[in-house]
């Protein structure tokens, strides 16, 4: 059969080169279409000559011209700047992995969305801002999503054959970063270096520091709430030390599907690569006797407020996870580059929040991609200004 022509947006990052780790194990089956990044341009170049690629981008205009060079001769398109990036994202493809970092992911993703792709989707961040829009416009050209964050394909697969109505419950785990087991008094002065370790996965700098904050959990109980159309009353999340079980799903008979694995990214970017069917992905198999225990415990809201953000903005709806995010953005941006603490990222966004979330012009546009980055640009602009 034709090779399946595939695109991967971030494919310099870490799910980025993920995937490409498993492309490069059957290289006949794929024709890669577009691959696009931001400064790192030795790596997209290098990846794009060794895939045959039809076009390079990087995100940055003021990385054009040493793409141009470092692609002399290979053969491969190069381009840059923010339109040539939608452009690249809504060439034909089959497959396109969203995995550019942050609110930047949008409306790449959503291009390709709109040429009726498959989209795998590990930026968690467009379902934040957008999930009426990404569903909606999924189902209007005949494209469909896959969930690539680990919890969401965990939940997708409990959910394979099963009705959704008989629902009951959704949990997600979370490994509780770096700072699990740090006494409270601590954290404010814990630094970027410190929060930027994971104890369990080997991730972006951004998304590592998230989960220090567990505002990556907080990203994710909206994710789930907008994917699986899950009320927010019925979407939990305990703390789980170990990250071998990524979720479970409770249903009305009181079972638990839960869906168990190595911290390793590769198992669900291989699941959307394959899906539906399952092949062979190259990550470490588990000897459960060896493991011996699982422990989990309670996600203590006052140790992780973004957590109790989470909540009140899965029940105010509309734009709040635009704005939610976009604060949450600019207050990592200012802890990386140390003019906040640890612990006033929680407050900025919050403010942020008080501040315009409840604004009513806010409420019921998210389905307009403009009214998002409206929404987006206020928040950013806010959050300055509260800092
Ligand atoms: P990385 O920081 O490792 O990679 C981010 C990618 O996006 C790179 O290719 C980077 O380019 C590119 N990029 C950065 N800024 C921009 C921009 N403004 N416009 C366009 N491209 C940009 O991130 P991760 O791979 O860790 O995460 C990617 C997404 O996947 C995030 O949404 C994250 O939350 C999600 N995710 C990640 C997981 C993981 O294990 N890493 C797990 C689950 C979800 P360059 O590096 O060349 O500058
Ligand atoms: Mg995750």
């Amino acid at each position: 059969s034709a090779p399946r022509r595939i695109s991967i947006l971030g494919a310099t990052g870490s799910i980025g080169q993920s995937t490409l780790d498993l492309v490069r194990r059957d290289p006949a089956a794929y024709h890669v279409v577009a691959l696009t990044g931001g400064r790192n341009i030795a790596q997209l170049a290098a990846d794009a000559a060794e895939f045959g690629a039809e076009i390079a981008v990087t995100a940055h205009g003021d990385c054009l011209d040493a793409l141009r060079s470092a692609l002399s001769g290979t053969g491969v398109e190069a381009a840059a700047g923010e339109t040539a990036l939608i452009e690249a994202a809504a060439r034909p493809a089959d497959w396109v992995m969203s995995a550019i970092v942050g609110a930047a992911g949008l409306a790449p993703g959503l291009a390709a969305l709109r040429t009726g792709a498959t989209l795998a989707l590990a930026n968690k961040e467009s379902m934040v801002c957008a999930g009426p829009l990404m569903l909606s416009e999924a189902r209007a050209h005949g494209g469909r999503i896959l969930p690539v964050d680990s919890e969401h394909s965990a939940v997708f697969q409990a959910l394979l054959g099963e009705d959704v109505g008989s629902v009951e419950r959704v949990i997600i785990t979370a490994s509780g970063g770096a700072f699990r087991d740090w006494p409270l008094e601590r954290l404010a002065a814990a630094t970027p270096e410190e929060a930027a370790t994971h104890p369990n996965w080997d991730m972006g700098q951004r998304i590592t520091i998230d989960s220090a904050s567990m505002f990556n959990k907080a990203l994710e109980l909206i994710e789930t709430h907008e994917f699986f159309r899950i009320p927010p009353e019925r979407i939990e999340t305990v703390v789980h030390p170990e990250s071998l079980v990524h979720a479970l799903v409770g249903f009305a008979d009181g079972g638990l599907m839960a869906h168990v694995g190595p911290p390793d990214m590769r198992h669900a970017i291989g699941f959307a690569l394959h899906y539906p069917e399952r092949r062979h992905v190259p990550v470490k198999r588990l000897d459960l006797a060896t493991i011996g225990s699982l422990s989990f415990r309670p996600a203590d809201e006052t140790r992780w407020p973004a957590l109790r953000l989470a909540r009140e903005v899965m029940q105010a709806g509309g734009l709040s996870g635009a704005v939610f995010n976009a604060a949450k953005e600019r207050a990592l941006d200012a802890f990386i580059d140390r003019r906040i603490g640890f612990l006033q990222m929680t407050e900025v966004v919050e403010a942020t929040l008080d501040s315009i979330g409840s604004h009513a012009r806010l409420v019921d546009d998210a389905i307009h991609l403009d009214k998002v980055l409206e929404a987006d640009h206020l928040a950013r602009y806010t959050a300055d200004e509260i800092m």
